[in-house]
């Protein structure tokens, strides 16, 4: 009998002792005690339990598990709201440069002025695209933005002597924006929405009163829509003198053509993972900077990058960038050092790449891409079943409601996404926005062909086709992925990482 490579095995299973990937050669040096280098209560009691395997052995073990996943340079990635667009790969040799790739973040300004002049250009750009100008690049998250944003909210209120209890979020909101409200001490009140998706006006103005700090808004909103009120919501949340946040996981729709700050927005979060080209996905390092107006700039996280001209206690011609630690009225560090250098690489090479034309371009790309997708769907007579949420022209993103492919089909949305995995293509959101039934959420982004729009379509028609003749097909899906359906609260809770070796 011959035994079958066995390709579940983990890393620890894999496991012999005394094998190894290389033989360190003899010392050259007097060989000293350990004792003498490191004292003994820095030292760990029992060597650490790492696997011991031979260098191909680890190469087929991480190319394995690579293969297992679905990722972006695998196929069509078209989840809702998280713009999995292409990462140029001219960005990746750019962050590896030995001067991005080796600086040390400890290293004194003065021996890092290429990197602290990227990040304040990158500042600059963010601030021009914003419409606002005073930059923060240390949020690492969308999220933390959004902390950073709360924060910053209460800072400003309390320096005018008022303590605010109350921050409003849409009930379109991402999931992130009530957590952080509680995590930031505010209640959170919800406003609905009214019949077309936008925010409900007459809610809105009943809700704002004087004890609400802040409303946070996402433009478009998570239905993919562009909110048609904003000026009037601007009046109102300003008028009862709270804060205007911005959500801006959906900047991919709007850059170069309108700004947050023109809207009269006072914070607005970046997600560089999302809009600005940085891998994301797999748990990969993200960053979510802030821009704010003037009024909230002195509560900015401390320390700014800031750039000195020539004169200002700087002995050369040249300006100086550096790090400004004092700032009184800073809501303090919202982590250690300046945040995630390469991600701000990869999106300033971006930012420059593009230009300001080629970013209102890739916009405006992403926005005709969505609308195509959906025409195209409808062409495909797959609205019946899976009509959009509101009939509307689209922004970057639309959302399907699965209802009545659930009701006449007997398939639900987890199903059809689960089908989409058979066909080579990575499911859309699903289940979100939380107002929506059975919600699917497709975010083309601008970076697919025209081939792969038609060919998502023809596969989503297809489905509904399949279902109609024998919906177990969808209910069982999917059939050719390494695995099936996974119990994914187990998964999260009970993770196996490891065997006992
Ligand atoms: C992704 C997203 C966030 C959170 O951003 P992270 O970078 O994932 O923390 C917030 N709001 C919306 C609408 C999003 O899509």
């Amino acid at each position: 009998m011959i035994r079958e490579a066995d390709d579940t095995l983990t890393i620890y299973e894999r496991s012999k002792p005394g094998r190894r990937a290389f033989v360190r050669p003899e010392l050259d040096v007097p060989e000293r005690p350990l004792d003498e280098l490191l004292a003994p209560e820095l030292r760990r009691e029992e060597p650490p339990r790492l696997p011991e395997v031979a260098e191909p052995e680890i190469v087929r073990h991480y190319n394995r598990l690579s293969k297992r996943n679905f990722d972006l340079d695998t196929g069509f990635y078209p989840l809702g709201s998280c713009t999995m667009k292409h990462n140029p790969k001219l960005h990746e040799r750019i962050a590896a440069l030995p001067g991005h790739a080796r600086m040390h973040p400890l290293q004194d300004p003065s021996q890092a002025q290429g990197a602290l002049e990227l990040m304040w250009r990158l500042q600059e750009a963010l601030g021009e695209i914003a419409g606002l100008p005073h930059v923060s690049l240390q949020p690492s998250a969308g999220s933390q933005g959004e902390l950073a944003g709360v924060l910053l909210t209460r800072a400003y209120h309390e320096d005018r002597g008022e303590h605010r209890t109350k921050v409003l979020t849409p009930d379109t909101a991402h999931g992130t924006n009530p957590a952080t409200v509680t995590m930031g001490g505010y209640e959170v009140v919800k406003v609905v929405s009214d019949a077309h998706g936008n925010v409900d006006l007459d809610d809105l103005r009943a809700k704002a009163d004087e004890d609400v700090a802040c409303l946070m808004l996402t433009n478009p909103s998570t239905l993919g829509l562009f909110e048609t009120g904003i000026e009037e919501i601007e009046r109102i949340v300003h008028g009862v003198g709270a804060t205007l946040y911005y959500d801006g996981a959906n900047l991919n729709a709007i850059m170069g053509i309108c700004r947050p700050g023109d809207m009269g927005f006072d914070i607005v979060h970046f997600n560089l993972h999302k809009s600005f080209t940085q891998p994301h996905g797999g748990g990969g390092p993200g960053a979510g900077p802030v821009a704010v107006s003037e009024r909230i700039e002195p509560f900015l996280p401390r320390p700014q990058v800031v750039r000195r001209e020539t004169g200002e206690g700087n002995g050369s011609r040249d300006p100086f960038y550096d790090l400004d630690h004092n700032r009184p009225k800073s809501i303090g560090r919202l982590r250690g050092f300046q945040g995630n250098y390469g991600v701000f690489v990869r999106s300033y090479a971006y930012i420059r790449s593009l230009g300001a034309p080629g970013l209102r371009e890739a916009s405006e790309t992403a926005v005709l891409n969505a609308n195509y997708l959906l025409a195209k769907l409808r062409e495909h007579g797959v609205a019946e079943r899976l009509p959009a949420a509101y009939d509307r022209l689209c922004m970057h993103e639309f959302v399907l409601s699965g209802e009545p492919m659930r009701r006449e089909l007997g398939i639900k949305t987890l199903d059809l996404a689960k089908r989409l995995l058979d066909h080579g293509v990575h499911p859309p959101t699903v289940y979100f926005p939380l107002i929506v039934e059975e919600a699917l959420m497709v975010e083309p982004t601008e970076t697919e062909t025209k081939e792969t729009l038609d060919r998502f379509a023809e596969v989503v028609a297809e489905i509904l086709r399949e279902a109609r003749d024998d919906p177990s097909v969808a209910q069982n899906a999917p059939h050719t992925t390494p695995v099936r359906r996974l119990d994914e609260a187990a998964a999260a809770r009970r993770p196996v990482v490891r065997q006992a070796m």
